[in-house]
Protein backbone atom coordinates (compact mmCIF):
# COMPACT_ATOMS: atom_id res chain seq x y z
CA UNK A 1 0.00 0.00 0.00
CA UNK A 2 2.34 2.45 1.15
CA UNK A 3 4.59 1.08 -2.09
CA UNK A 4 1.59 2.29 -3.95
CA UNK A 5 1.26 5.52 -2.61
CA UNK A 6 4.98 6.47 -3.17
CA UNK A 7 4.89 5.46 -6.82
CA UNK A 8 2.00 7.88 -6.95
CA UNK A 9 3.58 10.74 -5.61
CA UNK A 10 6.99 12.92 -6.36
CA UNK A 11 9.83 12.52 -4.78
CA UNK A 12 9.48 16.12 -2.89
CA UNK A 13 6.00 14.88 -1.44
CA UNK A 14 5.51 13.49 1.45
CA UNK A 15 3.64 10.61 2.52
CA UNK A 16 2.71 9.66 6.46
CA UNK A 17 0.47 7.21 7.93
CA UNK A 18 -1.63 8.11 10.60
CA UNK A 19 -2.23 5.14 11.92
CA UNK A 20 -4.95 2.13 10.83
CA UNK A 21 -5.87 2.91 7.47
CA UNK A 22 -5.69 6.93 7.60
CA UNK A 23 -2.31 8.21 5.16
CA UNK A 24 -1.94 11.83 4.53
CA UNK A 25 -0.07 12.95 1.41
CA UNK A 26 1.75 16.80 1.42
CA UNK A 27 1.94 17.96 -2.20
CA UNK A 28 4.30 20.60 -3.13
CA UNK A 29 4.46 22.78 -5.70
CA UNK A 30 0.66 22.74 -6.76
CA UNK A 31 0.19 25.86 -8.93
CA UNK A 32 -3.12 24.72 -9.94
CA UNK A 33 -6.08 22.96 -7.77
CA UNK A 34 -6.36 20.26 -10.91
CA UNK A 35 -2.95 19.08 -9.84
CA UNK A 36 -4.20 17.48 -6.39
CA UNK A 37 -7.21 16.00 -7.97
CA UNK A 38 -5.17 14.38 -10.83
CA UNK A 39 -2.97 12.85 -7.92
CA UNK A 40 -5.85 11.91 -6.14
CA UNK A 41 -7.30 10.69 -9.05
CA UNK A 42 -3.92 8.67 -9.48
CA UNK A 43 -4.12 7.12 -6.13
CA UNK A 44 -7.69 5.83 -6.26
CA UNK A 45 -7.05 3.77 -9.46
CA UNK A 46 -3.51 2.78 -7.97
CA UNK A 47 -5.49 1.33 -4.55
CA UNK A 48 -8.23 -0.19 -6.47
CA UNK A 49 -5.98 -2.51 -8.37
CA UNK A 50 -6.36 -5.88 -6.04
CA UNK A 51 -3.15 -7.36 -4.16
CA UNK A 52 -2.16 -10.27 -3.52
CA UNK A 53 -1.85 -11.32 0.08
CA UNK A 54 -0.96 -14.99 0.97
CA UNK A 55 -2.15 -15.85 -2.29
CA UNK A 56 -5.66 -14.43 -2.01
CA UNK A 57 -6.94 -11.45 -4.15
CA UNK A 58 -7.52 -8.48 -1.86
CA UNK A 59 -9.43 -5.13 -3.46
CA UNK A 60 -9.59 -1.94 -1.39
CA UNK A 61 -11.25 1.12 -1.92
CA UNK A 62 -10.20 4.69 -1.07
CA UNK A 63 -11.90 8.30 -0.10
CA UNK A 64 -9.75 10.98 -0.30
CA UNK A 65 -10.29 14.62 1.13
CA UNK A 66 -8.00 17.69 -0.50
CA UNK A 67 -7.75 20.85 0.98
CA UNK A 68 -5.14 23.58 -0.36
CA UNK A 69 -2.94 25.62 1.29
CA UNK A 70 -3.73 29.00 1.40
CA UNK A 71 -1.90 32.18 3.86
CA UNK A 72 -5.27 32.81 5.64
CA UNK A 73 -5.22 29.21 6.88
CA UNK A 74 -4.41 29.60 10.73
CA UNK A 75 -1.69 26.66 10.52
CA UNK A 76 -1.24 22.46 10.17
CA UNK A 77 -3.66 22.08 12.58
CA UNK A 78 -6.39 24.14 10.19
CA UNK A 79 -5.23 22.42 7.52
CA UNK A 80 -5.42 18.97 8.55
CA UNK A 81 -9.71 19.80 9.93
CA UNK A 82 -9.98 20.82 6.37
CA UNK A 83 -8.78 17.74 5.08
CA UNK A 84 -10.75 15.66 7.19
CA UNK A 85 -13.95 16.75 6.56
CA UNK A 86 -13.34 17.02 2.76
CA UNK A 87 -12.44 13.35 3.67
CA UNK A 88 -15.89 12.65 5.12
CA UNK A 89 -17.48 14.61 2.59
CA UNK A 90 -15.69 11.74 -0.23
CA UNK A 91 -17.06 9.06 2.31
CA UNK A 92 -20.29 10.49 2.04
CA UNK A 93 -20.39 10.43 -1.73
CA UNK A 94 -20.13 6.76 -1.75
CA UNK A 95 -16.43 4.72 -1.75
CA UNK A 96 -13.21 5.55 -4.54
CA UNK A 97 -13.93 8.95 -5.23
CA UNK A 98 -12.37 12.09 -3.67
CA UNK A 99 -13.67 15.91 -2.77
CA UNK A 100 -12.17 18.95 -2.41
CA UNK A 101 -12.65 21.07 1.18
CA UNK A 102 -15.55 23.61 -0.41
CA UNK A 103 -17.13 26.83 1.20
CA UNK A 104 -19.81 24.91 2.38
CA UNK A 105 -16.88 22.88 4.62
CA UNK A 106 -15.80 25.97 5.37
CA UNK A 107 -18.36 27.28 7.42
CA UNK A 108 -18.23 24.11 9.19
CA UNK A 109 -14.65 24.12 9.31
CA UNK A 110 -14.44 27.48 10.82
CA UNK A 111 -16.95 26.41 13.76
CA UNK A 112 -14.63 23.77 14.47
CA UNK A 113 -11.48 25.49 14.80
CA UNK A 114 -13.34 28.10 16.84
CA UNK A 115 -14.30 26.14 19.09
CA UNK A 116 -11.01 23.58 19.84
CA UNK A 117 -9.57 26.97 20.01
CA UNK A 118 -11.67 28.06 22.30
CA UNK A 119 -11.74 24.84 24.26
CA UNK A 120 -8.10 25.24 25.36
CA UNK A 121 -9.25 28.56 26.73
CA UNK A 122 -12.11 27.20 28.78
CA UNK A 123 -9.85 24.79 30.19
CA UNK A 124 -7.79 27.29 31.64
CA UNK A 125 -10.80 29.81 32.52
CA UNK A 126 -12.62 27.37 34.23
CA UNK A 127 -15.77 27.04 32.33
CA UNK A 128 -15.87 23.36 32.11
CA UNK A 129 -18.08 21.43 34.55
CA UNK A 130 -19.02 18.03 35.65
CA UNK A 131 -22.66 16.95 35.93
CA UNK A 132 -23.70 13.94 37.93
CA UNK A 133 -26.38 11.26 37.43
CA UNK A 134 -26.79 8.66 39.78
CA UNK A 135 -26.69 4.94 39.27
CA UNK A 136 -29.57 3.26 41.00
CA UNK A 137 -29.55 -0.16 42.48
CA UNK A 138 -33.21 -1.33 41.06
CA UNK A 139 -34.20 -3.25 44.14
CA UNK A 140 -33.89 -0.45 46.76
CA UNK A 141 -33.71 2.71 45.21
CA UNK A 142 -30.00 3.05 46.46
CA UNK A 143 -27.39 5.27 44.91
CA UNK A 144 -24.58 2.98 44.10
CA UNK A 145 -22.13 5.30 41.82
CA UNK A 146 -22.48 8.61 39.42
CA UNK A 147 -21.18 8.82 35.96
CA UNK A 148 -19.77 12.00 35.56
CA UNK A 149 -21.09 13.77 32.38
CA UNK A 150 -18.94 17.05 31.46
CA UNK A 151 -20.81 20.28 30.49
CA UNK A 152 -19.25 23.62 29.02
CA UNK A 153 -20.60 26.81 30.19
CA UNK A 154 -19.52 28.87 27.38
CA UNK A 155 -19.55 32.66 27.60
CA UNK A 156 -21.13 33.34 24.58
CA UNK A 157 -23.65 30.20 23.69
CA UNK A 158 -24.71 29.64 27.12
CA UNK A 159 -24.59 25.44 28.36
CA UNK A 160 -22.82 23.19 26.22
CA UNK A 161 -23.17 19.39 25.64
CA UNK A 162 -20.39 17.10 24.77
CA UNK A 163 -22.08 16.20 21.63
CA UNK A 164 -20.90 19.74 20.67
CA UNK A 165 -17.55 19.44 21.50
CA UNK A 166 -16.01 15.94 22.44
CA UNK A 167 -15.54 15.21 18.61
CA UNK A 168 -14.08 18.14 17.75
CA UNK A 169 -11.98 17.55 21.24
CA UNK A 170 -10.58 14.31 19.86
CA UNK A 171 -9.82 15.65 16.48
CA UNK A 172 -7.69 18.05 17.50
CA UNK A 173 -5.90 16.51 20.61
CA UNK A 174 -7.76 18.94 22.97
CA UNK A 175 -9.44 15.85 24.48
CA UNK A 176 -6.14 14.85 26.15
CA UNK A 177 -5.79 18.24 28.60
CA UNK A 178 -9.36 17.81 28.50
CA UNK A 179 -9.77 13.94 29.85
CA UNK A 180 -7.07 14.98 32.36
CA UNK A 181 -8.86 17.74 34.07
CA UNK A 182 -12.18 15.17 34.09
CA UNK A 183 -10.72 12.54 35.84
CA UNK A 184 -8.62 15.18 38.42
CA UNK A 185 -11.85 17.28 39.01
CA UNK A 186 -13.65 13.70 39.52
CA UNK A 187 -11.00 12.82 42.02
CA UNK A 188 -11.44 15.95 44.01
CA UNK A 189 -14.84 15.63 43.99
CA UNK A 190 -15.16 12.54 45.21
CA UNK A 191 -12.63 13.23 48.27
CA UNK A 192 -15.52 16.21 49.20
CA UNK A 193 -17.89 13.79 49.29
CA UNK A 194 -15.85 11.79 51.11
CA UNK A 195 -15.69 14.28 53.92
CA UNK A 196 -19.08 15.42 54.34
CA UNK A 197 -19.71 11.16 54.54
CA UNK A 198 -22.10 11.16 51.28
CA UNK A 199 -19.59 9.46 48.62
CA UNK A 200 -21.07 6.84 46.49
CA UNK A 201 -19.12 3.51 46.18
CA UNK A 202 -18.08 4.51 42.71
CA UNK A 203 -17.69 7.70 40.44
CA UNK A 204 -17.34 6.60 36.79
CA UNK A 205 -15.94 9.00 34.39
CA UNK A 206 -16.10 8.37 30.41
CA UNK A 207 -12.54 7.90 28.34
CA UNK A 208 -12.09 8.92 24.65
CA UNK A 209 -10.37 6.16 22.61
CA UNK A 210 -7.69 8.96 21.91
CA UNK A 211 -6.89 9.01 25.48
CA UNK A 212 -7.17 5.58 25.84
CA UNK A 213 -3.45 5.20 23.23
CA UNK A 214 -1.94 7.16 24.99
CA UNK A 215 -2.03 4.38 27.36
CA UNK A 216 1.08 5.52 29.38
CA UNK A 217 -0.08 9.08 30.40
CA UNK A 218 -3.86 7.51 30.82
CA UNK A 219 -2.07 5.43 33.54
CA UNK A 220 0.15 7.85 34.81
CA UNK A 221 -3.19 10.86 34.90
CA UNK A 222 -5.26 8.12 36.59
CA UNK A 223 -2.57 7.47 39.05
CA UNK A 224 -1.85 10.88 39.93
CA UNK A 225 -5.38 12.14 40.42
CA UNK A 226 -6.13 9.00 43.01
CA UNK A 227 -2.91 10.14 44.98
CA UNK A 228 -3.56 13.89 45.02
CA UNK A 229 -7.23 13.46 46.25
CA UNK A 230 -6.44 10.87 48.70
CA UNK A 231 -9.28 8.46 47.23
CA UNK A 232 -9.35 4.83 46.59
CA UNK A 233 -8.77 3.58 43.13
CA UNK A 234 -11.50 0.89 43.28
CA UNK A 235 -14.39 4.11 43.76
CA UNK A 236 -13.07 5.18 40.24
CA UNK A 237 -14.75 3.33 37.49
CA UNK A 238 -13.58 4.21 34.04
CA UNK A 239 -15.97 4.05 30.87
CA UNK A 240 -14.74 2.56 27.32
CA UNK A 241 -16.56 2.26 24.65
CA UNK A 242 -17.01 -1.40 23.06
CA UNK A 243 -15.52 -0.16 20.09
CA UNK A 244 -12.00 1.13 21.97
CA UNK A 245 -11.98 -2.79 23.94
CA UNK A 246 -12.20 -4.17 20.19
CA UNK A 247 -9.32 -2.10 18.99
CA UNK A 248 -7.43 -3.02 22.15
CA UNK A 249 -7.82 -6.89 21.69
CA UNK A 250 -6.89 -6.83 18.36
CA UNK A 251 -3.50 -5.32 19.55
CA UNK A 252 -3.48 -7.05 22.51
CA UNK A 253 -3.08 -3.62 24.21
CA UNK A 254 -1.11 -3.88 27.73
CA UNK A 255 -2.92 -0.80 28.77
CA UNK A 256 -6.44 -2.93 29.86
CA UNK A 257 -3.92 -5.11 32.01
CA UNK A 258 -2.21 -2.10 33.86
CA UNK A 259 -5.39 -0.69 34.46
CA UNK A 260 -7.13 -3.16 36.95
CA UNK A 261 -3.45 -3.40 37.97
CA UNK A 262 -4.07 0.25 39.40
CA UNK A 263 -7.26 -0.94 40.89
CA UNK A 264 -9.60 1.36 38.64
CA UNK A 265 -13.03 -0.50 37.59
CA UNK A 266 -13.71 -0.90 34.08
CA UNK A 267 -17.18 -0.67 32.56
CA UNK A 268 -17.94 -1.04 29.06
CA UNK A 269 -19.94 2.13 27.68
CA UNK A 270 -23.02 1.77 25.33
CA UNK A 271 -22.67 -2.00 25.08
CA UNK A 272 -24.34 -3.61 22.71
CA UNK A 273 -23.95 -1.04 19.62
CA UNK A 274 -22.35 -1.90 16.62
CA UNK A 275 -19.45 -4.46 17.31
CA UNK A 276 -20.25 -8.64 17.59
CA UNK A 277 -16.99 -9.95 18.84
CA UNK A 278 -17.74 -10.57 22.74
CA UNK A 279 -13.50 -11.67 23.30
CA UNK A 280 -12.63 -9.01 24.52
CA UNK A 281 -15.07 -9.68 27.32
CA UNK A 282 -13.28 -13.09 28.06
CA UNK A 283 -10.02 -11.44 27.97
CA UNK A 284 -9.85 -8.55 29.80
CA UNK A 285 -11.04 -7.79 32.98
CA UNK A 286 -14.21 -5.92 33.01
CA UNK A 287 -16.90 -5.03 35.71
CA UNK A 288 -19.28 -3.66 34.55
CA UNK A 289 -21.46 -3.60 31.11
CA UNK A 290 -23.47 -0.80 30.57
CA UNK A 291 -26.18 -1.49 28.38
CA UNK A 292 -26.94 1.40 25.42
CA UNK A 293 -29.97 3.67 25.31
CA UNK A 294 -30.89 2.73 22.11
CA UNK A 295 -31.39 -1.14 23.33
CA UNK A 296 -32.79 0.22 26.73
CA UNK A 297 -34.91 2.90 24.75
CA UNK A 298 -37.00 -0.24 22.48
CA UNK A 299 -37.13 -3.32 25.26
CA UNK A 300 -40.95 -2.11 25.51
CA UNK A 301 -41.66 -2.03 22.00
CA UNK A 302 -39.84 -4.74 20.33
CA UNK A 303 -39.46 -7.74 21.05
CA UNK A 304 -36.06 -8.08 19.39
CA UNK A 305 -34.43 -5.31 21.35
CA UNK A 306 -36.04 -7.35 24.49
CA UNK A 307 -34.35 -10.44 23.51
CA UNK A 308 -30.84 -9.02 22.97
CA UNK A 309 -31.43 -7.33 26.12
CA UNK A 310 -32.66 -10.43 28.53
CA UNK A 311 -29.11 -12.17 26.57
CA UNK A 312 -26.78 -9.38 27.97
CA UNK A 313 -28.02 -9.26 31.10
CA UNK A 314 -27.41 -12.97 31.50
CA UNK A 315 -24.58 -13.00 29.63
CA UNK A 316 -22.90 -10.42 31.99
CA UNK A 317 -24.49 -12.71 34.78
CA UNK A 318 -22.51 -15.99 33.91
CA UNK A 319 -19.60 -13.62 33.20
CA UNK A 320 -19.85 -12.70 36.70
CA UNK A 321 -19.63 -9.20 35.38
CA UNK A 322 -22.45 -6.62 36.90
CA UNK A 323 -24.81 -5.03 34.39
CA UNK A 324 -26.34 -1.62 34.47
CA UNK A 325 -29.01 -0.16 32.13
CA UNK A 326 -28.88 2.85 30.53
CA UNK A 327 -30.99 5.68 29.37
CA UNK A 328 -34.02 4.47 31.39
CA UNK A 329 -37.34 6.60 30.86
CA UNK A 330 -40.12 4.74 31.92
CA UNK A 331 -41.73 2.74 34.79
CA UNK A 332 -42.84 0.21 32.37
CA UNK A 333 -38.81 0.16 31.17
CA UNK A 334 -37.85 -0.58 35.12
CA UNK A 335 -40.02 -3.40 35.30
CA UNK A 336 -38.78 -5.24 32.25
CA UNK A 337 -35.73 -4.93 33.50
CA UNK A 338 -36.77 -6.31 36.99
CA UNK A 339 -38.03 -9.36 35.74
CA UNK A 340 -35.10 -9.90 33.22
CA UNK A 341 -32.43 -9.91 36.32
CA UNK A 342 -31.33 -6.60 35.93
CA UNK A 343 -30.11 -5.07 38.88
CA UNK A 344 -28.79 -1.48 38.21
CA UNK A 345 -30.03 1.34 35.90
CA UNK A 346 -29.34 5.08 35.52
CA UNK A 347 -31.17 7.23 33.12
CA UNK A 348 -34.11 10.35 33.19
CA UNK A 349 -36.63 8.26 34.95
CA UNK A 350 -34.50 8.21 38.22
CA UNK A 351 -32.92 11.33 37.58
CA UNK A 352 -31.45 13.52 34.22
CA UNK A 353 -27.14 14.44 35.41
CA UNK A 354 -27.28 17.50 37.92
CA UNK A 355 -24.55 19.42 39.51
CA UNK A 356 -22.42 18.51 42.28
CA UNK A 357 -24.55 20.66 44.33
CA UNK A 358 -27.44 19.04 43.66
CA UNK A 359 -26.23 15.24 43.14
CA UNK A 360 -24.90 16.02 46.99
CA UNK A 361 -28.22 16.72 48.30
CA UNK A 362 -29.31 13.11 46.26
CA UNK A 363 -26.18 11.85 47.81
CA UNK A 364 -27.44 12.58 51.36
CA UNK A 365 -30.55 10.84 51.22
CA UNK A 366 -28.61 7.97 49.31
CA UNK A 367 -31.89 6.75 47.87
CA UNK A 368 -34.16 8.02 44.48
CA UNK A 369 -37.32 6.47 45.13
CA UNK A 370 -38.80 5.17 41.55
CA UNK A 371 -41.64 8.05 40.58
CA UNK A 372 -44.39 5.51 40.69
CA UNK A 373 -43.91 5.47 44.70
CA UNK A 374 -43.15 9.28 44.70
CA UNK A 375 -46.31 9.61 42.74
CA UNK A 376 -48.36 8.23 45.45
CA UNK A 377 -46.62 10.02 48.80
CA UNK A 378 -50.55 10.91 50.23
CA UNK A 379 -51.82 7.73 50.26
CA UNK A 380 -48.91 5.95 51.41
CA UNK A 381 -48.28 8.30 53.94
CA UNK A 382 -51.77 8.47 55.22
CA UNK A 383 -51.17 4.31 55.92
P1 LIG B 1 -22.60 8.28 27.66
O1 LIG B 1 -21.38 8.09 28.46
O2 LIG B 1 -23.23 7.07 27.11
O3 LIG B 1 -23.58 9.09 28.62
C1 LIG B 1 -24.97 8.94 28.64
C2 LIG B 1 -25.65 10.08 27.94
O4 LIG B 1 -27.05 9.85 27.92
C3 LIG B 1 -25.50 11.45 28.63
O5 LIG B 1 -25.52 12.45 27.64
C4 LIG B 1 -26.76 11.51 29.49
O6 LIG B 1 -27.16 12.83 29.79
C5 LIG B 1 -27.76 10.87 28.57
N1 LIG B 1 -28.84 10.23 29.31
C6 LIG B 1 -28.84 9.71 30.55
N2 LIG B 1 -30.03 9.19 30.87
C7 LIG B 1 -30.84 9.38 29.81
C8 LIG B 1 -32.22 9.06 29.54
O7 LIG B 1 -32.95 8.48 30.34
N3 LIG B 1 -32.69 9.40 28.30
C9 LIG B 1 -31.92 10.03 27.37
N4 LIG B 1 -32.47 10.35 26.21
N5 LIG B 1 -30.62 10.35 27.60
C10 LIG B 1 -30.09 10.03 28.80
P2 LIG B 1 -24.46 13.59 27.60
O8 LIG B 1 -24.15 14.08 28.98
O9 LIG B 1 -24.93 14.59 26.58
O10 LIG B 1 -23.17 12.86 27.07
C11 LIG B 1 -23.11 12.29 25.79
C12 LIG B 1 -21.85 11.50 25.59
O11 LIG B 1 -20.70 12.36 25.64
C13 LIG B 1 -21.59 10.47 26.68
O12 LIG B 1 -22.34 9.31 26.44
C14 LIG B 1 -20.10 10.26 26.55
O13 LIG B 1 -19.82 9.35 25.53
C15 LIG B 1 -19.62 11.64 26.13
N6 LIG B 1 -19.05 12.31 27.30
C16 LIG B 1 -19.67 12.93 28.34
N7 LIG B 1 -18.79 13.41 29.23
C17 LIG B 1 -17.56 13.07 28.77
C18 LIG B 1 -16.22 13.27 29.25
O14 LIG B 1 -15.98 13.81 30.32
N8 LIG B 1 -15.20 12.79 28.47
C19 LIG B 1 -15.43 12.13 27.30
N9 LIG B 1 -14.38 11.68 26.59
N10 LIG B 1 -16.67 11.91 26.83
C20 LIG B 1 -17.71 12.38 27.55
MG1 LIG C 1 -20.69 6.91 29.77
MG1 LIG D 1 -23.46 5.29 27.42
Amino acid sequence: MVERLKEAVKDEDLVARFGGDEFAILQTDVTDPTMAGALAAKIGKLLATPFTIEGHQVRITSSIGIVLFTPDLAGPEAMMVQADLALYGAKDEGRNCYRFHSLDLDQQVHERVTIAEELRLALEDGDLELYYQPQVELATGRIIGVEALIRWNHKTRGLLAPACFIPIAERTGAVLPLGQWVIDEACRQLKLWHLEGIAPPTVAVNVSSVQFKGASELERDVEESLARAGVEAGELELELAESVLMEATQKHSETLQELPRLGVRIAIDDFGTGYSSLKYLTVYPVNRLKLAQELVFRVTVDYRNAAVVRAAIRLAHELGIEVIAEGVETEAQVRFLIAAGCEQAQGFYFSRPVTAARVAELLREGRIEPVSRRARPLTSTAA
